[in-house]
């Protein structure tokens, strides 16, 4: 009988090193190997592109806004802490599609060729595609765009609409809100198409510039997720109803941009 315990623990020990070989080899073989983080080390990894106020921005060193208070509330309601990755914003679906970041929450619009890559939380937020220009500029509405110098953000909504209805050869691609914005000042682009919340925060933080009152097109925000995770998908979910539901959702919104008009 002794016997058959020592034996059933050696075999229990040799089970043990070899699942734990496999998970060091599988590590270290690749970045796109890894499965979700999340259950693994309790970490919740977002990635953001930092470059969009109020909803991503740097406050010192630290990333603040109100997708970043968001997801801590989330993270702290799944026990998980909170990560944030900056990285450029057509980044983003790629590394949750290989599951280096567990999720992505950049102000990122529902779109159904993304669908088609990554699944969606729930809706936390509104956007609208806004055109900046300059407060002298001869363009007065989106009717005058036909044949302007358009200036986006490389792969977001604006950049996608902006392709599509004004053609590839008016649109000079940036790497991020602030170099668009930079762009129109220094007269390389007629006008910016980049979401509202944002618009307003640069043009608040740039004199001569200003927002046309039409707005170029409505969208949902939401946070996207490798399609095989639908654990954590379904959990966020659960997360974000409670949050919304006790007003906590409203309430960073409000901190951030009712507050502030
Ligand atoms: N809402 C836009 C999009 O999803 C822009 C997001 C962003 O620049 N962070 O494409």
């Amino acid at each position: 009988m002794k016997n058959i315990k020592k034996i059933l623990a050696l075999l229990l020990a040799a089970a043990l090193v070899f699942a734990l070989s496999a998970c060091g080899s599988s590590n270290t073989s690749s970045e796109a190997e890894k499965t979700s983080l999340t259950v693994e080390d309790g970490k919740l990894i977002m990635a953001t592109n930092a470059t969009f106020p109020p909803y991503e921005f740097y406050e010192g060193e630290e990333i603040v806004g109100i997708d970043a208070e968001i997801a801590a509330l989330i993270a702290q309601k799944l026990g998980l802490e909170l990560e944030i990755a900056d990285v450029e914003f057509g980044s983003i679906i790629p590394g949750v599609q290989s599951n280096k970041y567990d999720m992505g929450m950049a102000g990122m619009t529902v779109t159904d060729e993304r669908k088609e890559k990554v699944n969606f939380s729930d809706t936390y937020a509104k956007g609208i595609q806004a055109v900046i220009v300059k407060e002298d500029s001869a363009i007065k509405s989106i009717d005058d765009l036909d044949g302007k110098k358009i200036g986006v953000q490389e792969s977001t909504t604006g950049d996608i609409y902006a392709t599509d209805d004004y053609g590839e050869e008016n649109v000079t691609k940036y790497a991020s809100g602030n170099l668009a914005v930079e762009g129109l000042k220094n007269g390389k682009v007629d006008c910016v198409i980049i979401d509202n919340e944002p618009a307003k925060a640069y043009v608040a933080a740039n004199s001569g510039l200003k927002i046309l009152e039409t707005s170029y097109a409505e969208e949902d925000y939401a946070i996207a997720f490798n399609k095989d995770n639908t654990e954590l998908q379904k959990k966020v979910n659960a997360a974000l109803k409670e949050l919304i539901a006790d007003g906590s959702v409203q309430k960073i919104i409000d901190k951030y941009i009712n507050a502030a008009e």
